[in-house]
Protein backbone atom coordinates (compact mmCIF):
# COMPACT_ATOMS: atom_id res chain seq x y z
CA UNK A 1 0.00 0.00 0.00
CA UNK A 2 1.24 3.70 -0.66
CA UNK A 3 -0.01 7.25 0.60
CA UNK A 4 -0.98 10.12 -1.13
CA UNK A 5 -1.04 13.23 1.30
CA UNK A 6 -2.86 16.09 0.06
CA UNK A 7 -1.37 18.88 1.59
CA UNK A 8 -3.79 22.26 2.69
CA UNK A 9 -5.25 22.32 -0.87
CA UNK A 10 -7.85 24.46 1.20
CA UNK A 11 -10.63 27.33 0.15
CA UNK A 12 -7.92 30.00 2.00
CA UNK A 13 -4.75 29.03 0.45
CA UNK A 14 -5.98 28.81 -2.90
CA UNK A 15 -8.05 31.91 -3.15
CA UNK A 16 -8.62 32.89 0.66
CA UNK A 17 -7.28 34.95 3.74
CA UNK A 18 -3.04 33.51 2.10
CA UNK A 19 -4.10 32.78 -1.62
CA UNK A 20 -1.20 30.68 -4.06
CA UNK A 21 -4.07 31.97 -6.83
CA UNK A 22 -3.35 30.94 -9.90
CA UNK A 23 -0.70 28.31 -9.83
CA UNK A 24 -3.26 26.62 -7.40
CA UNK A 25 -6.04 26.74 -9.60
CA UNK A 26 -4.15 25.00 -12.11
CA UNK A 27 -3.59 21.94 -10.32
CA UNK A 28 -7.14 21.59 -8.76
CA UNK A 29 -8.09 19.03 -11.96
CA UNK A 30 -4.71 17.07 -11.47
CA UNK A 31 -5.21 16.92 -6.99
CA UNK A 32 -8.57 15.88 -7.58
CA UNK A 33 -7.66 13.24 -10.08
CA UNK A 34 -4.93 12.17 -7.89
CA UNK A 35 -7.29 11.50 -5.01
CA UNK A 36 -9.76 9.51 -6.65
CA UNK A 37 -6.83 7.41 -8.27
CA UNK A 38 -5.46 6.61 -5.00
CA UNK A 39 -8.83 5.91 -3.31
CA UNK A 40 -9.89 3.77 -6.25
CA UNK A 41 -6.25 1.60 -6.37
CA UNK A 42 -7.34 0.80 -2.10
CA UNK A 43 -3.77 2.97 -1.18
CA UNK A 44 -4.29 5.26 1.96
CA UNK A 45 -5.21 9.32 1.10
CA UNK A 46 -4.47 11.62 3.92
CA UNK A 47 -5.65 15.18 3.34
CA UNK A 48 -3.25 17.16 5.77
CA UNK A 49 -4.89 20.04 6.49
CA UNK A 50 -3.12 23.69 8.67
CA UNK A 51 -5.05 24.40 11.43
CA UNK A 52 -5.10 27.33 13.96
CA UNK A 53 -6.95 28.68 16.85
CA UNK A 54 -8.68 31.58 16.57
CA UNK A 55 -6.78 34.28 18.77
CA UNK A 56 -3.30 32.24 19.54
CA UNK A 57 -1.08 34.33 20.83
CA UNK A 58 1.91 31.94 20.50
CA UNK A 59 1.93 30.69 17.01
CA UNK A 60 5.18 31.52 15.02
CA UNK A 61 3.06 31.38 12.08
CA UNK A 62 1.72 34.95 13.62
CA UNK A 63 4.41 37.14 12.59
CA UNK A 64 4.94 35.79 9.05
CA UNK A 65 1.78 35.70 7.39
CA UNK A 66 -1.96 37.08 7.74
CA UNK A 67 -4.93 35.02 9.76
CA UNK A 68 -5.89 32.03 7.74
CA UNK A 69 -7.13 28.22 7.88
CA UNK A 70 -8.82 29.17 11.55
CA UNK A 71 -11.25 26.10 12.83
CA UNK A 72 -14.59 26.42 11.94
CA UNK A 73 -13.95 28.63 9.05
CA UNK A 74 -15.09 27.93 5.54
CA UNK A 75 -11.25 28.93 4.91
CA UNK A 76 -10.16 25.66 6.18
CA UNK A 77 -12.81 23.82 3.89
CA UNK A 78 -11.00 21.64 1.05
CA UNK A 79 -11.03 23.20 -2.12
CA UNK A 80 -13.34 23.32 -5.13
CA UNK A 81 -13.78 19.69 -6.58
CA UNK A 82 -11.57 18.49 -4.06
CA UNK A 83 -13.84 18.62 -1.45
CA UNK A 84 -16.52 17.05 -3.84
CA UNK A 85 -14.11 14.02 -3.80
CA UNK A 86 -13.50 14.42 -0.11
CA UNK A 87 -17.35 13.89 0.64
CA UNK A 88 -17.87 11.61 -1.80
CA UNK A 89 -14.96 9.26 -0.47
CA UNK A 90 -15.18 10.18 3.65
CA UNK A 91 -14.41 6.86 4.41
CA UNK A 92 -11.56 6.46 2.65
CA UNK A 93 -9.40 9.26 3.33
CA UNK A 94 -8.20 10.48 6.53
CA UNK A 95 -8.51 13.99 7.49
CA UNK A 96 -5.36 14.78 9.77
CA UNK A 97 -5.15 18.56 11.21
CA UNK A 98 -1.48 19.91 11.42
CA UNK A 99 0.05 23.22 13.30
CA UNK A 100 2.79 23.29 11.92
CA UNK A 101 4.27 23.33 7.98
CA UNK A 102 5.28 19.43 8.16
CA UNK A 103 2.51 17.31 8.40
CA UNK A 104 4.31 15.11 10.68
CA UNK A 105 4.71 17.70 13.17
CA UNK A 106 3.00 17.50 16.52
CA UNK A 107 0.89 14.25 14.63
CA UNK A 108 0.20 10.74 14.66
CA UNK A 109 0.95 10.31 11.01
CA UNK A 110 4.17 8.14 11.18
CA UNK A 111 2.29 6.13 13.19
CA UNK A 112 -0.60 5.77 11.06
CA UNK A 113 1.89 5.10 8.13
CA UNK A 114 3.63 2.81 9.84
CA UNK A 115 0.77 0.17 11.36
CA UNK A 116 -0.50 -0.06 7.57
CA UNK A 117 3.00 -1.22 6.75
CA UNK A 118 3.19 2.07 4.17
CA UNK A 119 7.17 2.57 3.13
CA UNK A 120 6.18 5.07 0.20
CA UNK A 121 4.77 8.34 0.21
CA UNK A 122 3.40 10.62 -2.57
CA UNK A 123 2.98 14.31 -2.16
CA UNK A 124 0.54 16.58 -3.42
CA UNK A 125 -0.63 20.24 -2.51
CA UNK A 126 0.52 23.76 -1.47
CA UNK A 127 3.23 25.29 -1.23
CA UNK A 128 5.83 23.41 -2.70
CA UNK A 129 8.24 25.51 -0.56
CA UNK A 130 7.02 25.52 2.99
CA UNK A 131 4.25 22.96 3.45
CA UNK A 132 5.29 19.84 1.56
CA UNK A 133 8.92 20.68 1.47
CA UNK A 134 8.87 20.32 5.26
CA UNK A 135 6.65 17.46 4.61
CA UNK A 136 8.82 15.94 2.50
CA UNK A 137 12.18 16.63 4.60
CA UNK A 138 10.33 14.56 7.74
CA UNK A 139 9.41 11.74 5.73
CA UNK A 140 12.91 11.79 4.58
CA UNK A 141 14.51 11.90 7.82
CA UNK A 142 12.17 9.15 8.64
CA UNK A 143 13.46 6.69 5.45
CA UNK A 144 10.15 7.09 3.60
CA UNK A 145 10.53 7.07 -0.07
CA UNK A 146 9.46 9.65 -1.95
CA UNK A 147 7.63 10.93 -4.77
CA UNK A 148 6.23 14.47 -5.94
CA UNK A 149 4.18 15.03 -7.96
CA UNK A 150 4.87 18.05 -9.73
CA UNK A 151 1.32 18.89 -11.59
CA UNK A 152 -0.30 18.67 -8.75
CA UNK A 153 1.69 20.91 -6.54
CA UNK A 154 2.07 24.73 -6.56
CA UNK A 155 3.34 27.91 -4.51
CA UNK A 156 2.78 31.56 -4.99
CA UNK A 157 6.70 31.95 -5.17
CA UNK A 158 7.65 30.38 -8.93
CA UNK A 159 11.55 30.43 -7.99
CA UNK A 160 11.14 28.94 -4.41
CA UNK A 161 8.67 26.05 -6.63
CA UNK A 162 11.27 25.14 -8.72
CA UNK A 163 14.09 25.49 -6.38
CA UNK A 164 11.97 22.90 -4.17
CA UNK A 165 11.16 20.46 -6.82
CA UNK A 166 14.76 20.37 -7.78
CA UNK A 167 15.97 19.41 -4.01
CA UNK A 168 13.50 16.54 -3.71
CA UNK A 169 15.03 15.07 -6.52
CA UNK A 170 18.47 16.08 -5.91
CA UNK A 171 18.47 15.96 -2.06
CA UNK A 172 16.52 13.81 -0.83
CA UNK A 173 16.23 11.33 -4.04
CA UNK A 174 12.92 11.66 -4.48
CA UNK A 175 11.00 11.11 -7.87
CA UNK A 176 9.60 13.37 -9.58
CA UNK A 177 6.17 12.73 -11.88
CA UNK A 178 5.96 13.51 -14.58
CA UNK A 179 9.60 13.17 -15.12
CA UNK A 180 10.91 15.77 -17.67
ZN1 LIG B 1 -0.58 28.10 8.97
Amino acid sequence: MNALIVIDYTYDFVVGNLPVGQPALQIEDRITELTEQFCQDGDWVVMAVDAHDKNDPYHPENSLFPVHNVRGTSGRELYGKLNDVYNNHQEKIYWLDKTRYSAFCGTDLDLQLRSRGIRNIYLAGVCTDICVLHTAIDAYNRGYGLTVHADAVASFNHEGHCWALGHFAAAMGAQILPPD
